[in-house]
């Protein structure tokens, strides 16, 4: 039985207003039995699920919300090869051998991904391309340097485009230049999410929307209640993103939940758009408080940055965003931002992923750090295979040392607030 839906369904968002309304799935109800139970219909727990069903294990998955409620139905939608944090962090976290292992899965993570559109025909708007561009000339020299240094040590081809030659593709005079990667690009997240759903049922996955599991019953056979039913499985997923804190206290402690903000503009027509970005790529820029931005498929400017290290959105929102937009492209002085959106990024003191298994039979994956559109489907193929019994991959991702953010639920925030004006000051400052 399923349930029709209703606008409040989602955040109001052009992704959502972009997508048919989709009628919700029935509410788990009862007793069920599975061998896997899935908490979350994000890209993690839905690529797992998808993952397992094609290995021929039976799953559900329980969704709070919709699928893509999350951070998956609302975010950049930029797909990038790689983690949170680079690769000279990782090196330092776990050597010099398996930060390369760890970068060679991100590239495999990124070709599934591509195949995964493409074998289960989701039409989420893929495009190629993705551009780091830097404002200041010592982040300049930090791209510059990491373009040979993903050449030598990793055998990634990147590419520096300097300021003329961005500017042919790119207009705006903000940027010193791009670390150009081919292989990255950017899609429509809700219709990734909504498309990697129907792959998942079309593979016999159970998912059950409007079930917010309250408790996770742990052992050997754990389980998954929400206030109307119950999964009894032999393994259970938590993919929860920022959501974990009463089901796993022990992964809260290590995540810090981060309010971002993106919007879109009115339709720009098809030729004004294409005066911005005329190879359709995505764009960031390096800065700590960072700007994003790409085109929609009905030609709109979608651009992110704001962020909020409290519950609250930052006051004059629609405001403020308004104005970055402008500092990238002035020549948009008469075009408004007609949606503006936001969501949690689950990030880890180190940005680096934080993935694992809590017993033998619950594992986890959170920490994406805001650079999950790609690294989500890597963890649930990599915990896929863990469940099957090939646990190498974690096992590289268990490696990772992760410290707890100090001061607890009420001090944890305030004290990130801190550190990370000290970044914005610097971001100003060189
Ligand atoms: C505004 C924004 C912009 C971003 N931009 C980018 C970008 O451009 N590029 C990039 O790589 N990454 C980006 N990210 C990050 C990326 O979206 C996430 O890393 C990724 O979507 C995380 O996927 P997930 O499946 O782990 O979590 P989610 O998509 O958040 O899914 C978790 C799901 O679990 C459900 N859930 C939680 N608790 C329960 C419970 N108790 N019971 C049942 N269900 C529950 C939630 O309802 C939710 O649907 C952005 C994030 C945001 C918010």
């Amino acid at each position: 039985m399923s349930v029709v839906s209703t606008a409040a369904d989602y955040p109001p968002s052009w992704y959502a207003a972009s997508q048919p309304q989709l009628p919700a799935r029935a509410p788990l109800s009862g007793q069920a039995r599975a061998d896997v139970a899935v908490l979350g219909a994000g890209y993690t727990g839905l690529t797992a699920a998808l993952a397992l069903a094609e290995k021929g294990y039976r799953v559900t998955v329980l969704e709070a919300e919709r699928v893509g409620w999350g951070a998956s139905g609302r975010n950049g939608g930029q797909a990038i090869v790689g983690y949170g944090c680079d690769q000279s962090t990782l090196e330092h976290l776990v050597g010099n051998a398996d930060a390369r292992l760890l970068f060679d899965f991100s590239r495999d993570g990124m070709h599934m991904l591509k195949q995964r559109i493409a074998r289960h025909g989701i039409d989420c708007d893929w495009r190629d391309g993705h551009a780091s561009v830097p404002i200041h000339p010592r982040q300049e020299r930090a791209l510059r340097a990491d373009i040979i240094t993903m050449a030598q040590r990793y055998d990634y081809p990147l590419e520096w485009w300097d300021r003329s030659r961005l500017r042919q593709q790119l207009a705006s005079d903000r940027y010193l230049g791009a670390m150009y990667d081919p292989a990255s690009g950017h899609l429509h997240p809700l219709a990734y999410a909504q498309g990697l759903a129907k792959a998942a049922e079309a593979a016999g996955v159970v998912i059950h929307e409007h079930s917010p599991v309250v408790r996770l019953e742990r052992g050997p056979k754990p389980a998954l209640l929400t206030a109307h039913g119950r999964v009894d499985a032999d393994f259970v997923v938590l993919a929860g993103n920022a959501w974990l804190q009463d089901i796993a206290p022990e992964l809260e402690t290590r995540m810090m939940p981060v309010g971002t903000y993106i919007g879109a503009t009115q339709r720009l027509g098809a030729e004004r758009a294409k005066a911005l970005i005329g190879n359709d790529m995505a764009v960031a820029d390096v800065n700590w408080a960072l700007d994003y931005f790409r085109l929609s498929r009905d030609h709109r400017l979608l651009f992110g940055g704001q962020a909020s290290y409290s519950a609250l959105p930052p006051p004059r929102l629609h405001a403020s965003m308004t104005q970055r937009m402008r500092r990238v492209f002035p020549q948009l002085a008469d075009v408004e931002l007609e949606y503006v959106w936001g969501g949690y990024i689950d990030i880890t003191r180190n940005r680096a992923p934080h993935w694992g298994r809590l017993s033998p039979s619950i594992y986890f994956a959170q920490g994406f750090s805001g650079h999950g559109v790609a690294s989500t489907g890597l963890a649930g193929e990599v915990i896929a295979a863990a469940i099957a019994g090939q646990s190498a991959r974690l096992d590289v991702f268990g490696k990772i040392p992760h410290g707890v953010f100090p001061g607890g639920r009420a001090l944890r925030m305030p004290l990130l607030v801190a550190a990370m004006s000290w970044y914005k000051l610097r971001d100003l400052l060189w």
